[in-house]
């Protein structure tokens, strides 16, 4: 055992303890990132960039490793259920994303299956393949696919998704860096037509915090995941409006625990020390972290 594995044991009781102490059964993780290797890694050699689309910051991956590995670490955090956040950036790429997804999710029995879109031609038919083999969750990334989620190609399958129930959680907030058709309007314009959609607004919307949480409180179908926020990182830079905790504390049942876990610049523990931090008390953080997510996905 090296220096590193120490270190990683010691965070996996770390995180045991945190949730062992609120009595849960283990966590369940909303946004966490499989996809084919291939492709992290490009996700991967971005985040090295410091480019533009994550707001030219420094984002070293703290769990920068191989996908038996990420699945292990995971495990031994004692997340009971996670997921396989992918998502395309052009047209063409979706449905081969799905295809791996369906795989990793028969051979990762705790992974949710997850499936993704892009607004093209066929996106009706795949979603629907992809909901009828079983999918779970759906992602999608405005700001990557550099899309109006509005979009008329989009709009059968919303109302497909919204039908069959099935959660989308949606990186559509400007942060870390705003896109064309990133923030709370064009989400808006989704809902006004499928106000029954299970949408889950990755980030906490970040930095559109406050427009997204008037969504929720809008559409009692929509949800917030907490990935990132209320971190140290984050905060440095998109600060969540202390004047909002109250509207937080109300939507205890709809925040969801999300990480990013592996591309985090920070030990996962941050994340839910984060929370903690929050000082909203034990009920919420049992909410968050384990129960909403349980009865959503019916676990
Ligand atoms: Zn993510």
């Amino acid at each position: 055992m090296d220096d590193h594995d120490v270190a990683t044991n010691e965070e996996a009781g770390e995180v045991r303890r945190f949730w062992g102490g609120l009595g849960l059964p283990g966590l369940i993780d909303v946004h966490t990132h499989f996809m084919p290797e291939r492709v992290l890694h490009k996700v991967w050699e971005y985040f090295d960039t410091n480019g533009p689309l994550i707001g030219g910051l420094g984002w070293p991956i703290t769990y920068r490793k191989g996908e038996e590995e990420r699945t292990a670490l995971l495990r031994g955090f004692g997340v009971r259920a996670f997921t396989a956040m992918l998502y395309p950036h052009k047209p063409g790429m979706a449905r081969w994303l799905n295809e791996w997804a369906a795989d990793f999710a028969r051979r990762t029995p705790d992974c949710l299956h997850t499936a993704t879109l892009h607004p093209e031609p066929d996106v009706e038919t795949y979603v629907r393949e992809a909901v009828e083999a079983g999918a779970r969750v759906f992602k999608a990334h405005v700001q990557v696919g550099g899309y109006d989620p509005a979009d008329d190609l989009l709009r059968r399958t919303w109302g497909l998704l919204a039908e069959a129930g099935v959660p989308v959680v949606i990186h559509c907030g400007s942060g870390p860096a705003p896109g064309k058709h990133t923030g709370p309007e064009p989400i808006a314009r989704v809902l006004a037509r499928n106000p029954k959609l299970r949408l889950v607004i990755a980030h906490m919307g970040m930095p559109e915090y406050e427009e997204f949480l008037d969504l929720a409180e809008r559409y009692d179908q929509v949800r917030l995941d907490t990935t990132m926020a209320f971190t140290d990182f984050t905060e440095d830079f998109m600060p969540f409006p202390s004047r909002a905790l109250p509207r937080l504390a109300a939507l205890g049942d709809r925040i969801l625990l999300g990480s990013d876990f592996p591309s985090i610049p920070y030990p996962y523990l941050h994340q839910l020390h984060a929370l903690e931090r929050l000082d909203l008390g034990p009920d919420w953080l049992r909410a968050v972290c384990h129960d909403n997510a349980h009865s959503l996905f019916g676990l």
